[in-house]
């Protein structure tokens, strides 16, 4: 696929200030310590950083992390709500929460896989980030915090891209996990300033969009995971593109049932089964291969200790679970995959998290391991498995963009892409 957006090599950086934002929101230990548990996020970056301070010019990074919730007022009523006693709620509680979401680690890691001082800002377009902005040199890379710490940044206001914008005299977006979103810092920007591209994105829209654009056949696509209600446009865009599809996951009840299959307390969303029906019929329309599990590992709880059995599909026992493909369908589907010329993989085949229900995904992974095919692991979960299960090097491509590349393969606009400069 012809990428069609402007990137840093189609500008002239050097002596400007560049607004680069940049996805690292990284998973960080549970218990506060500021520990970034996978820093995968942080290395796609280094590339488009790298690229610019070489040139000259002066780098103020940006990104968000979690959810923080911005002022103190939505913080009582969103703990309210979940049940929290409103007299426990200090503002002190609030300032904690948000500490917890601040990019300081971040600038710590980036700086020791740069082996460069990195400058961190204590606001976002606050007095710090102002000051620091300002006196940035070429060749120096400052962090702003959280973006997510100022209200406007969900709500793409204005008023803060353009004060964002404002720091600088270029902007770069390499954030490819959140161009799905229309924010301040992903899109609302590129009102203010030139705004091209770094290559992250551009190497996942080139990846995943020279996949559905012209794919070396055959084209397989496995879709798993937890709903079909999640997956839905992708199954339906993927109808008209790829030669065989595979289902597996959580998703796959809901097909057996809406062919009148017992499915014991699996995972179902009886609002979906008419469309599984309607996808099946359009698949054979289509001529495409639409491959269902033949068989299920079941377990009597949801828990890694539950008792196991594996039934024929659509036999599931009252009291039981659906909770991984079972061994005849691993067989049918890593045969499918065998022969593919390039396979997409969004979503794990059972749940993973537990030893006694990764065997299908592992399966899987170890099946794309080992085939010729371009393979293009698309949705966070499935992509955390592959890592897991120490198969990330073998792939051609993982994506860093769970809902980015799911909403991109549903054939939809991606607003942190569109509001880029065209080339
Ligand atoms: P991805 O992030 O790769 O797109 P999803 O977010 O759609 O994947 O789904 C991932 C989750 O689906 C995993 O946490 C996994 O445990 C769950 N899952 C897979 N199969 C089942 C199943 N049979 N029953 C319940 N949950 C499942
Ligand atoms: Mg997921």
């Amino acid at each position: 696929m012809n990428y069609n957006k402007k990137t840093v090599m189609d500008m002239d950086v050097a002596g400007k200030k560049v607004l680069l934002r940049c996805d690292f929101n990284v998973p960080m230990a549970k218990d506060g310590s500021g520990v970034i548990t996978d820093d995968k996020r942080i290395r796609a970056a280094l590339p488009t950083i790298r690229y610019l301070l070489e040139q000259g010019a002066a780098v103020i990074a940006c990104s968000h992390m979690g959810k923080p919730v911005a002022t103190y007022e939505s913080y009582v009523k969103k703990q309210t709500e979940k049940g929290k006693d409103p007299a426990t709620l200090t503002e002190e509680k609030w300032r904690k929460s948000l500490a917890e979401l601040s990019l300081a680690p971040v600038a710590k890691r980036l700086s020791e896989l740069l082996e460069m001082e990195v400058i961190m800002a204590a606001d976002v377009v606050g007095p710090d980030a102002q000051a620091k902005a300002a006196a940035l040199q070429p060749g120096q890379l400052l962090l702003l915090e959280n973006t997510r710490f100022e209200k406007g940044e969900t709500k793409n206001d204005p008023a803060l891209a353009k004060a964002m914008a404002d720091m600088a005299e270029l902007y770069v977006s390499d954030a490819f996990g959140a161009v799905h979103r229309a924010h301040a810092s992903t899109a609302g920007v590129a009102d203010y300033l030139p705004a091209v591209s770094g290559f992250l994105i551009q190497k996942e829209l080139e990846v995943i969009g020279g996949a559905l654009a012209a794919p070396k056949r055959p084209l397989v696509a496995i879709l798993g995971g937890s709903k079909v209600s999640s997956k839905i446009g992708v199954i339906d865009n993927l109808l008209s593109i790829a030669d065989t599809i595979i289902i597996g996951g959580g998703m796959a009840y809901t097909f057996s049932a809406a062919k009148g299959g017992k499915i014991g307390n699996s995972l179902f969303e009886a609002d979906w089964q008419d469309y599984a029906n309607q996808m099946v019929e359009k698949a054979a329309q289509k001529g495409v291969k639409l491959l269902l599990p033949v068989d299920t590992v079941c377990g009597d709880k949801f828990a890694p200790d539950a008792n196991v059995q594996v039934v024929p599909a659509g036999q599931i026992p009252d009291g039981w679970e659906g909770l991984d493909i079972g061994p005849k369908t691993v067989e049918l589907y890593c045969a499918a995959v065998q022969d593919a010329g390039t396979v997409i993989w969004n979503g794990p085949m059972g749940v993973f998290e537990f030893a006694a229900f990764a065997k299908g995904t592992e399966a899987v992974a170890e099946a794309l391991s080992k085939t010729d095919a371009i393979t293009i692991i698309g949705g966070g979960d499935s992509a955390a498995a592959v890592q897991q299960l120490g198969y990330a090097d073998k792939m051609s491509h993982i994506s860093t963009g769970g809902g980015a590349s799911l909403e991109f393969m549903e054939g939809k606009e991606l607003p942190g892409v569109a509001c880029l400069l065209d080339r």
